[in-house]
């Protein structure tokens, strides 16, 4: 099993660590060379939506990605990811691979007081650490979007069909469990 990681900005060390942890096998995707190979797995991680948005424009990664994502590669948005897979971002304009069908709000705790921790359920795996940074949360989900955890009345995760989304970020705790979920989802077994 082979996972790539989009690697233009912010959070991805922090995924390829948890990744190396559980023993999977990972590469970065900083330029559109990098994709030419199959793969099994994709990772967004947290960042700048709006930032990532235009570099993976640029750098001709976007189009490519998108195809992957709507034939059906498995591929876990964290934050900023949870916005580039968001059909719709309730007070944002620009959207992004627009897959998932959810309605997402950007920045929705606040920008700067907006960062928090806490511990809730999450459907099929338990109580686990949650670690929300200029986080968005999702408003509403559609159609066959599976809601996984809710935190003060709010969706902070969900998953619909190969799309796994939290508003968290599970790859600044030490807990591997939602990688080791989406890990579970590319054998087939979620
Ligand atoms: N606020 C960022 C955005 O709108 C997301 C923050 C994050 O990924 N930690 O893209």
């Amino acid at each position: 099993m082979k996972v790539g990681i989009l690697a233009l900005q912010g959070a991805f060390i922090e995924h390829e660590k948890i990744l190396e942890k559980v023993g999977v096998d990972i590469f970065e995707i900083r330029q559109k060379e990098d994709i030419k190979d199959s793969f099994d797995g994709l990772i967004l991680p947290g960042g700048e939506s709006t930032v990532m948005g235009k570099l993976l424009h640029d750098l001709e990664l976007f189009n490519p990605l998108q195809a992957m994502i709507f034939e059906g590669i498995p591929v876990f948005g964290t934050c900023a990811g949870l916005l580039l897979l968001a059909k719709e971002i309730i007070n944002d304009n620009r959207l992004h691979f627009a897959a998932m069908d959810i309605s997402a709000k950007r920045n929705a705790y606040g920008r700067q007081l907006g960062s928090f921790y806490t511990e809730e359920e999450f459907k099929g795996i338990g109580k686990i650490p949650m670690t929300f940074i200029r986080a968005p949360y999702i408003e509403s989900v559609q159609s066959d979007t599976e809601v996984l955890a809710v935190v003060d009345n709010q969706i902070v995760a969900a998953k619909q069909k190969n799309k796994l989304v939290t508003s968290f970020h599970p790859e600044l705790n030490q807990d591997t469990a939602v990688h080791e979920y989406f890990i579970k989802m590319i054998e087939g077994k979620n």
